[in-house]
């Protein structure tokens, strides 16, 4: 046996999202956003999951996507960030990828290409962000080059939202790219999970979903859940102690909390070195054996506590819900004052991952 913590990935919650963000979009084709290891949830197994409904994947880097063809995954897969450098640009054309291009050193590497092979290109335009991609008065000027080169296909032009998901909306950003795009005659490729969910006017050609493929919500004002999703990630350890506490007990590092009556509280196999959030404010919630209570106490590295004052059954070996479907991961991230990206994509390589088909 090993230590009592695993995550769960349910795959097919992941082919329903992606199913749910078809039926509530407009976009003609949606390339299904798996970076940073799917957002935690497993590379190669989401891109398997999504191979028969995904109309292209997006990652950032080339081993995960040499890997992708190695598995035998056909579709478009693009670099969201491009070629880091020649090299890079060059294995483009041996793994058929294609990627965004937002600098000019990007260009000069793809300009060695051939027009044997040619390499797909999303022309990134950068509409307010301030990240990545070329101003928009520049624009015409990238293309002009970008279409000199043997060896590369401009496909799309892109841009990134920096507040589809608040009350400030796209509107701004869209009034500085929407002109663009249509001056270039390409593809629009423009809308991530909020934009897909909330504003339709950008959703263009390709779609770029990534958090709602797992269940997850990007807006501050609803969950997942509330929004028709299925949150594909659960993250469970179990009970290994419980302690009987007096009033005035103190609980963990820095005895930073007091119990202010008798409580039963249960240790779970979970810290912050499996990527449990350190800052996870007192009262976070859990589920303890399917009901519901909160955390106790600061997160220790390997262990956390949980209040099991009302759950008299609850004991060693219960299995506590950190996140999943019980638990909202946007509750705990709020908790944390962080949010549901960094957490998916933080659960450290220690904690044992399966995904369920
Ligand atoms: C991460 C990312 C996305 C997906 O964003 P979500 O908010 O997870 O839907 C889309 N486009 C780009 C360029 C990204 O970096």
């Amino acid at each position: 046996m090993t230590r009592p913590i695993r995550l769960e990935i349910s795959l097919p919650a992941i082919r329903r999202n992606f199913q749910f963000i078809r039926q509530h979009s407009q976009s003609r084709k949606l390339f299904a956003v798996i970076k940073a290891d799917a957002y935690g949830h497993g590379v190669l197994d989401t891109a398997k999951a999504l191979a028969d409904q995904a109309d292209g994947f997006a990652l950032l880097n080339i081993e995960d996507a040499a890997r992708l063809r190695e598995a035998g995954i056909r579709q478009p897969i693009a670099l969201l960030e491009g070629p880091f450098d020649a090299a890079e640009a060059a294995a483009m054309a041996d793994y058929r990828l294609s990627g965004a291009i937002h600098t000019l050193e990007q260009m000069a590497w793809l300009a060695k290409g051939s027009a044997e092979r040619l390499v797909d290109i999303w022309l990134k335009i950068n509409s307010g962000m301030n990240r990545l991609g070329f101003r928009p008065e520049q624009a015409s000027d990238a293309l002009t080059r970008l279409r000199s080169m043997p060896g590369v296909r401009p496909a799309a032009i892109m841009t990134h939202f920096a507040t589809a998901d608040d009350d400030f909306g796209v509107a701004e950003q869209w009034s500085r790219f929407a002109p663009v795009a249509v001056a270039s005659g390409l593809p629009v490729c423009a809308a991530n999970s909020a934009a897909l969910l909330r504003h339709p006017l950008t959703h263009g050609d390709i779609g770029r979903p990534g958090v709602a493929l797992y269940g997850v919500s990007p807006f501050d004002d609803a969950t997942g859940v509330e929004l028709g999703l299925e949150p594909a990630m659960t993250l469970s350890a179990d009970i290994i102690a419980v302690q009987q506490l007096q009033e005035g007990d103190a609980v963990g590092y820095g005895r930073r909390f007091i119990a202010d009556r008798a409580m039963r509280i249960g240790i779970v196999a979970c810290g912050y070195a499996d990527g449990y959030p350190r800052l996870a404010a007192n009262g976070t919630p859990v589920a303890v054996d399917g009901q519901a209570s909160g955390t106790v106490a600061r997160v220790s590295m390997d262990m956390l506590a949980v209040d099991l004052s009302h759950l008299p059954q609850a004991g060693i070996g219960s299995r506590v819900e950190l996140w999943g479907s019980q638990v909202p991961i946007e509750q705990v991230a709020a908790a944390a004052g962080t949010i549901s990206y960094e957490l998916m994509s933080a659960v450290m390589p220690r904690v044992p991952r399966r995904a369920l088909d």
